[in-house]
């Protein structure tokens, strides 16, 4: 098979490969890559930074035409590109598809916003002097990502750092290099400089950590887990760095006595389980009135009666494989604890075999939770969610906020009211009334509070206040 390589200073680089395989089907390699070593990245950084006062001051036209190019081209092969995410990720085809139009989508708005790019002209306080407010680039941006969102968590990454003059060492999930090494070999291909943008695919603990220890990298965007988000917020106060984190939720939905059954009920599913269950947005907390509890319940039920687990590419399945060995037993582990705190196992619980070798887990529901027990306060990232009872609607907001988490949150209700308040009074990044917890928009800002996330926003033009810096200039008239 052939090797695809780092892309350090502009050269395909590397030759110790590792196999990409399929959740779906552990016999099959999906492809091997390079992996980097610690003296690697340090390559990549020196190439980045040097590559940095040429990209700062290029032509907005030419940094435009690069993002458009490669918006055009992830486009075009949205197909072959959401066949080869639903390949390594395991999510379902047509999921993998959408997420591969979401990441041209992106290229696209910030090709976009290159053109946009302004300042302010003031007057000062002072006569005769003039002030003016610029954002400048930042330098090199380290980029750091998961793997469960394989081409647009990357995308949405790279195409803000590279529209505002950034230069880039890129560090993908060991687990999903190939939608990485193509994004790197479409935008090199496009015409990006040499050095602006360095790939290097490997380990967290190699890579990651000569990333997060470089004095050299004035920035780190990072999605991922609490543990190493908070490894990369350390270093980074050493280094004096920006930082941006993007980790954890233990998203609530609501469901109140009032709620449409089957809005309630589709957002629910959808939410819980489909992606299987592995969005950061993902809602793991049903928090239903006493009213509609048995209701919904039942009809949840029956909801997941009807999905199908199965390999990611054939057609009619709705939830693909969990992602590998090591997450299955996460899920498994949370679903004994589960039953060992006292929750009732109302669907699933079990590992499923398929045609192939895979990593297939039914969809699983808890009912009678309590949101002190560990699976309604840790998050699992698998199709496992809990339902938990509550008496009235400020029980259930009270419930919701409980968490020490705060990324998204979501209320099912037919009350103006009470949407209005929960939009109000939710601590979460992002608020969803009669919509999944999950699935969001790509021109608006994504992100969280309390330990989800740390930083400015993402994507957007909201994008803007990580990936520049500001400048105020005086100037005699
Ligand atoms: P997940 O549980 O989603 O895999 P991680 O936080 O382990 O979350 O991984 C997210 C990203 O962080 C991956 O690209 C991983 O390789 C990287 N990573 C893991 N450990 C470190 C580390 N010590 N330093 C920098 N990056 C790391």
């Amino acid at each position: 098979m052939t090797l695809h390589q780092n892309l350090i200073a502009g050269e395909w680089v590397g030759a110790d490969g590792v196999e990409n395989i399929n959740p779906s089907n552990t016999n099959e390699v999906v492809g091997v890559y390079a992996r980097a070593s610690a003296d690697d990245a340090k390559n990549a950084i020196a190439a980045a930074k040097a590559a940095f006062p040429a990209w700062s001051r290029s032509g907005i036209l030419e940094r435009h035409a690069i993002l458009k190019k490669t918006s055009d081209e992830i486009l075009a092969r949205k197909e072959e590109l959401g066949n080869l995410l639903a390949r390594e990720e395991g999510k379902t085809l047509p999921e993998a598809i959408g997420e591969t139009i979401r990441a041209a989508q992106i290229f696209d708005f910030f090709a976009g916003e290159v053109l946009r790019l302004s300042g302010e002209v003031l007057p000062s306080v002072r006569p005769n002097i003039g002030v003016e407010i610029t954002r400048e680039p930042i330098g090199v941006v380290g980029i750091i990502t998961p793997w469960n969102f394989p081409i647009a968590i990357p995308a949405w990454k790279i195409a803000p750092a590279l529209a505002y003059g950034n230069t880039i060492v890129f560090k993908p999930a060991e687990l999903v290099p190939a939608c990485s090494w193509a994004i790197a070999d479409i935008l090199h291909r496009a015409g990006l400089p040499k050095g602006v943008l360095n790939l290097v695919m490997g380990k967290g603990s190699v890579v990651g950590q000569a990333m997060l220890d470089s004095p050299d990298l004035a920035a780190i965007t990072f999605t991922g887990s609490t543990g190493t988000g908070k490894r990369v917020a350390a270093a980074s106060i050493e280094h004096n760095r920006k930082f941006q984190l993007e980790m954890g939720g233990k998203n609530p939905m609501v469901v109140l006595d009032d709620a449409d059954l089957t809005v309630a009920v589709e957002a629910a599913a959808n939410s819980g389980f489909f992606s299987t269950g592995q969005r950061c947005t993902a809602s793991s907390r049903l928090i239903v009135t006493e009213g509609i509890h048995d209701k919904f319940v039942a009809a949840l039920t029956e909801k997941l009666k009807t999905l199908v687990v199965d390999d990611a590419l054939k057609a009619g399945t709705h939830i693909g494989p969990v992602v590998d060995a090591g997450q299955l037993k996460q899920d498994t582990d949370y679903i004994a604890i589960g039953q060992s705190e006292g929750a009732k196992l109302a669907f699933g619980g079990e590992t499923i075999s398929r045609d192939n070798p895979g990593f297939f887990l039914q969809p699983t529901l808890f009912t009678e939770a309590t949101n002190q027990m560990r699976i309604s306060r840790e998050e699992i990232f698998g199709p496992v969610v809990s339902v938990i009872r509550v008496k009235n609607y400020d029980e259930a907001l009270s419930v919701a906020n409980d968490t020490p988490f705060g990324l998204s949150a979501g209320i099912a209700t037919t009350s103006l009211k009470h949407a209005t308040h929960f939009k109000r009074n939710s601590e979460a990044g992002m608020v969803m009334v009669n919509l999944p917890t999950a699935g969001v928009d790509f021109h608006v800002p994504f992100g969280g509070r309390k330990a989800s996330s740390f930083g400015p926003r993402e994507q957007g033009k909201y994008a803007s206040e990580f990936f520049t810096v500001v400048k105020t200039a005086y100037t005699l008239a």
